[in-house]
């Protein structure tokens, strides 16, 4: 059998799940499971998501799906309905929808519904992708209300840099800005970054994603960078998803010889160069440039060749036990998938995402 295969951590995910409910102890707490769960397949995650107060995506199919497969508490769904048919689909499976538009409002209006439509009504604080201007949000409150078909009502905000130097003080204070006096709804903004960086941020539900996976929201600090960034490891996270896969073939290369399409990699030195059976089909990305860390046999080299569509060129010249069927850790554990997704010009969370299903997953834990 081709030696790809990731492997999925479901206790490395338990770790994650606890060290976040520690870090924002008086909130809820939604686990975000969008993207076939940031690709690690939302399904074969469900026993170590069972305490998580409820599960945030964006696929309507899927939280169908995760009905069926039993799971009875909240649902919700981050870019709401697109049509009065999902309407009346999400008052039946008793899905929250994320009210982000006019459109949205309308269609609840004029659409009759056989019970009251949970809602989280988004505001727009400064990202400006979905939501209400502050100060469109009591119009917006009064008309959900006049509806007379919304059954609990929460506010939200989903913030621009919470990982970066700008921080959150400006979007926090038209969150503020957009709760009418005297009016005290519950309220959900943190994602990973917000939640690990800014306790005041907490409210009432926090949603973090990547820090589930074991991804650090703050990306990887190549030295020096602000002092918001941080490691996933310092931050106590664990990988869960390992990518391997096994060395089959060895190349000698002599002075002035190049590997792979458009020889990017010249061997500088009398060369070994290992040919790893894993490429962009399997997701590992394309970008990925001549010099990116890889484990072979735990040991740190690095890659040594343009990615292809099935393989990728390591260089052994440095590990001589190393060669046929050596076993060669692309991220995980051993190696952050943050300082590989940094190498690309990317973030992990494009790195699990891209998992191709043709990668054989092994559940542990
Ligand atoms: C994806 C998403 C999150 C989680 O973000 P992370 O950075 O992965 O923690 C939270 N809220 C919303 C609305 C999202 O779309």
């Amino acid at each position: 059998m081709r030696p790809a295969r990731a492997t999925i951590n479901l206790e490395a995910l338990r770790h994650n799940l606890q060290l976040a409910r520690q870090r924002a102890p008086a909130a809820k707490l939604w686990a975000v499971v969008k993207a076939n769960a940031y690709g690690h397949g939302l399904e074969r995650l469900l026993p170590a998501l069972g305490s998580a107060d409820g599960l945030a995506l964006v696929e309507i199919d899927a939280a169908v799906r995760l009905r069926e497969r039993g799971w009875s508490g909240p649902l919700l769904l981050i870019e709401g309905f697109f049509d009065e048919k999902d309407l009346a689909l999400f008052v039946r499976q008793r899905f929250t929808a994320v009210v982000h538009a006019q459109w949205q409002l309308q269609m609840i209006e004029r659409t009759p519904l056989e019970a009251p439509l949970d809602v989280y009504l988004k505001v727009n604080t400064g990202m400006n992708r979905l939501g209400f201007r502050p100060d469109a949000v009591p119009a917006a409150l009064e008309r959900l209300r006049l509806s007379g078909k919304v059954g609990s009502l929460t506010l939200m905000t989903h913030f621009a840099d919470a990982d970066g130097e700008r921080g959150v003080a400006q979007a926090l204070s038209a969150f503020d800005a957009a709760a009418p006096a005297g009016v005290s709804l519950p309220r959900s903004a943190a994602n990973s970054a917000a939640l690990l960086r800014f306790p005041e941020t907490h409210f009432d539900w926090v949603r973090p994603g990547i820090l589930l996976y074991g991804g650090s929201p703050f990306g990887w600090d190549a030295g020096g960078g602000s002092s918001a960034q941080q490691s996933a490891e310092a931050l106590g996270l664990q990988p869960v998803m390992t990518l391997q896969s096994a060395i089959l073939a060895v190349q000698s290369l002599t002075p002035g010889e190049r590997a792979g399409y458009a020889g990017l990699f010249e061997a500088r030195r009398p060369s070994r160069i290992g040919i790893v059976a894993l490429g962009y089909a399997d997701g590992y990305p394309r970008h990925a440039p001549v010099g990116t860390p890889v484990l072979v046999e735990g040991k740190r080299t690095v890659s040594a060749g343009r990615v292809s569509m099935d393989m990728i060129f390591v260089d052994l010249t440095d590990l001589p036990e190393a060669g046929i069927g050596s076993r060669v850790t692309l991220w995980g554990e051993g190696l952050s998938a943050d300082e590989v997704a940094d190498c690309a010009g990317t973030v992990s969370y494009e790195l699990f995402c891209a998992l191709s299903a043709r990668v054989p997953v092994e559940v542990v834990g």
